[in-house]
């Protein structure tokens, strides 16, 4: 059957059977944009938007109205825009088949796709029986009896009768650390400050354009072995204006523009790290990103805001601004500005986008 038939019938089908909803069905979105909204009602504030071909795993259902997450949220979206995916895209295999992990801190998530809702978290080395794929997702069992997704790009296969060479398969992409995954991708790293404008101005005379454009050189140096495009905007101590660093964004077919900061308070007391996102098109982005820069950076988790900087209003792609942990706060400094922190906050940012960016 083709696609469009198996979609046409489930169409069908969705109308003609009574429609139970039991706990995370996946269901594919069938309009050009649905909106994503925090009641069951079409008066209820829009907290996002799904695109045609979008997936989403419905928990709930009230007067037509499916519940679902969004961006790690709950949202609400109108029933009749999406359509059942019950094997349409989906095959199922051999089950002696076994999933291996090839890289550290893989998600487990509840459906196949990065926007569903994470609900565990894998280690390199770790197996697990393959029970279907969807796509490029790899549905598994887990050691608790239930099953979850995982992105194909993170594992390798193996069937129990050649583990010899799977595991040659595991060490291979493990020592390439995630080469060639963002392949394609371009991405502008912009060193907050510089030049005339130091930016904040931390104790012990720090300035916070210096930072910048350190964390910035690693970060790079990581997405570039990953296979990225990396430009900055600046890569020396130079004075660039927002309206430069928007142009360049702008000039290129961007997949992410990320712009970087540490933060200042009058009170010392004040730490921990955030992210920042204007555009509804980076929230999703903005929620992942926090989690892989708390998770790598050990400082405290301030969470996701929505702002209207200059750089972020005005950009025309993907765009996040990072608060790095702020200077004003001795337990921040120190951390910042140790080995540690700054790779690991490129080895967690990097991992993050190849698993959004896809
Ligand atoms: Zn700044």
């Amino acid at each position: 059957m083709t696609r469009r038939a198996i979609i046409l019938s489930l169409f069908f089908l969705f109308f003609l059977l009574p429609v139970s909803v039991s706990a995370n069905d996946v269901y594919e979105v069938d309009a050009d944009v649905l909106m994503v909204r925090e009641g069951p009602s079409s008066d209820s504030d829009i907290i996002g938007k799904l695109k045609h071909g979008d997936r989403v795993s419905v928990f709930n259902e009230s007067y037509g109205w499916y519940q679902t997450y969004f961006g790690g949220e709950k949202g609400w979206v109108a029933s009749q825009y999406l359509v059942g995916t019950t094997d349409s895209n989906s095959e199922n295999v051999d089950t002696n088949e076994e999933i291996n992990i090839t890289k550290e801190n893989v998600r487990i998530r509840s459906g196949p796709g990065t926007n569903y809702r994470m609900i565990g978290s894998a280690s390199l080395g770790d197996t697990y029986p393959l029970v279907e794929t969807s796509g490029n997702w790899v549905k598994v069992e887990l050691f608790s009896g239930n099953s979850g997704w995982i992105a194909s790009w993170l594992t390798s296969k193996q069937t129990g009768s050649s583990s010899a060479e799977s595991k040659d398969t595991v060490s291979n992409q493990s020592s390439d650390q995630a080469k060639g995954d963002l392949q394609g991708k371009t991405i502008i790293l912009d060193p907050g400050h510089g030049g005339i404008d130091p930016g904040a101005i931390g104790m012990g005379g720090v300035f916070e354009k210096d930072l910048t454009l350190q964390v910035a050189d690693d970060i790079a140096t990581a997405l570039r072995n990953a296979g990225a495009h990396v430009l900055l905007t600046r890569s020396d101590d130079r004075y660039v204006s927002l309206q430069q660093r928007v142009h360049i964004s702008n000039a290129y077919n961007t997949d992410l523009f990320l712009s970087l900061h540490f933060n200042a308070m009058n009170s010392s007391a004040i730490n921990g790290t955030s992210v920042h996102y204007y555009g509804e098109d980076s929230r999703q982005l903005a929620y992942q990103m926090q989690n892989d820069v708390s998770d790598h950076a050990g400082l405290t988790n301030r969470g996701v805001m929505q702002d209207g900087y200059y750089v972020l209003r005005n950009n025309q792609h993907q765009a996040l601004l990072l608060e790095l942990g702020f200077i004003t706060n001795p337990h921040d400094l120190l951390t910042i500005q140790t080995q540690d922190y700054q790779v690991g906050l490129a080895k967690g940012i990097t991992q993050g986008l190849v698993e959004y960016l896809q």
